[in-house]
């Protein structure tokens, strides 16, 4: 059986300006806006379900910041 593959979504939270526009283009509904706010005083974006993404990389294309990378992770990679 393969191996479902795991991704990891990093994202710069300082530079997020929370425009919701990566929460908008997600196909999997995971990402969200963090209830705390960034030295800009921004609620910047996060992601609530990691194991849900399938690396897709609408989010990174569609920030108009660059503030999201994906990586894929090894096997046991956390
Ligand atoms: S890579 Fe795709 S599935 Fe994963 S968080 Fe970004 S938009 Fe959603
Ligand atoms: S699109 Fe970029 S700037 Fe906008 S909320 Fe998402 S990560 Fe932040």
């Amino acid at each position: 059986m393969a191996t479902k593959r795991r991704f990891k979504v990093l994202f710069n939270k300082e530079k997020c300006k929370g425009c919701e526009v990566c929460i908008t283009f997600c196909p999997k509904k995971i990402l969200c806006l963090d209830p705390e706010v960034n030295a800009k005083g921004y609620h910047p974006a996060g992601i609530s379900n990691q194991e849900e993404c399938i690396g897709c990389q609408s989010c990174a294309t569609m920030c108009p910041d660059c503030c999201i990378s994906i990586f894929e992770l090894e096997e046991g990679e956390a």
